[in-house]
Order: C-alpha cells, then structure tokens, then sequence
C-alpha cells in the first residue's frame, strides 16, 4: 500500500532514532519519507548568536545561500549576517536546517528508503509539522521522544505532545 511518512528532525539524537524507524518503515514498496525541519522565526538573542556563531560559522562558511547574501564572499564570520536582519537570520537558519536534512536523507537512502522531499519551513515546529501532514495528505508521523531541549524531566517535550493533541493521521513517538 502507498504511504507517505513524515519525518520529524531537528538535530537531536531522538531525531535520529525516529529517522531509523521511520526508515525501515518507508522502506516498503510505494511508501516514501517526506522530511521536515522547522526553523525559528523568532529574532537571535545574543546567546544564541553566539552560540549559532561557534557551532555553525565554520559550516556556514561556502555555502552557496550564504555567500550570495554576504557580499565579498571569503571568510566573513556568520554574525556579520546573523543580526543584520530578520531576513538574513532566516536564510542563515533556512541552510543550516537544508545542510541538516542533506544529511539525513543521505542516512535514510542508505538504509534503503525512497526520499520523496525535504521541506524546511519556518515558524512554530509544532504547527508547523501539523499544517504539514495535512497538506501533503500524510499517512503517518514519526518523530522523537524528546529533542535538543532535552533537560526537562518529562518523558515527551513540548513539541511532540502538541503534535499528537493536534494531528489527525496515525503518529509515532520513537524513545
Ligand atoms: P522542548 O522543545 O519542549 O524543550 P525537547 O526539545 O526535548 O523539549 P521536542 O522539541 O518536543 O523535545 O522534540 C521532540 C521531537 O519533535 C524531536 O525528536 C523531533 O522529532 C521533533 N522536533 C522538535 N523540534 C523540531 C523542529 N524544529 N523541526 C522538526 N522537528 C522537530
Ligand atoms: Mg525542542
């Protein structure tokens, strides 16, 4: 039978564990994974600045996006751009998430999974995985337990438990 599953993935080690089920899944005939990160659209603190600078400057650094929107070119830092606008800051968050997907859809072909597309829209993960489902008619979400949060105690963290409140089509949780 013909099913789409959508994957969930925002860097964590849940979201790799949800990636391999959801993997093995598509791996039957006819089925296909649609992958989905969402990125903030929410303005950079200064912490997180700092933090996107030492985590993904030297990532960042080439890619394609990037270079057309950092004129010169060369080894311009990222917080030259992150900060200089809200639009900057999303096509900077839009490459990391693009980066982050390329190299989960490489995981998922190796396992033998038809990748069918890679979205990476911005705003509320939640709603964002929700509006998602329901407008490519999704049969089935898996997504992780928990995610890069991870500190609470709680056994699901705040975007897994608002999908399964919210989405109408079968959803799996992977711990
Ligand atoms: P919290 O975010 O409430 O602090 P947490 O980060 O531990 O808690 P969640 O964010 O609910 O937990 O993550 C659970 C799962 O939801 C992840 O494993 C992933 O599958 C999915 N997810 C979370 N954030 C995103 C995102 N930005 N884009 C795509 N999927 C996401
Ligand atoms: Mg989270």
């Amino acid at each position: 039978m013909k099913k789409r599953i959508l994957v969930a993935i925002d860097g964590s080690t849940h979201a790799a564990k949800a990636l391999d089920f959801a993997a093995d899944m598509a791996k039957a005939p006819g089925s296909e994974l649609v992958m989905l990160h969402v990125v903030s659209d929410r303005r950079l603190s200064d912490d997180e600045r700092r933090l996107a600078e030492t985590e993904y400057g030297a990532a960042l650094r080439g890619d394609p996006a990037l270079d057309k929107l950092i004129q010169g070119g060369g080894d311009l830092l990222v917080t030259t751009m992150l900060g200089r606008s809200r639009e900057s800051e999303l096509t900077a968050r839009r490459a990391i998430g693009k980066r982050l997907l390329d190299e989960t859809a490489a995981t998922a072909r190796k396992a033998g999974a038809k990748v069918a597309d890679l979205l990476v829209p911005a705003g509320d993960p939640a709603a964002e995985i929700v509006a998602a489902a329901d407008r490519l008619g999704i049969d089935h979400i898996v997504m992780g337990a928990r995610g890069l949060g991870g500190f609470g105690s709680l056994v699901l963290g705040s975007v897994s438990q608002a999908v399964i409140h919210q989405v109408k089509c079968p959803c799996t949780i992977v711990k």
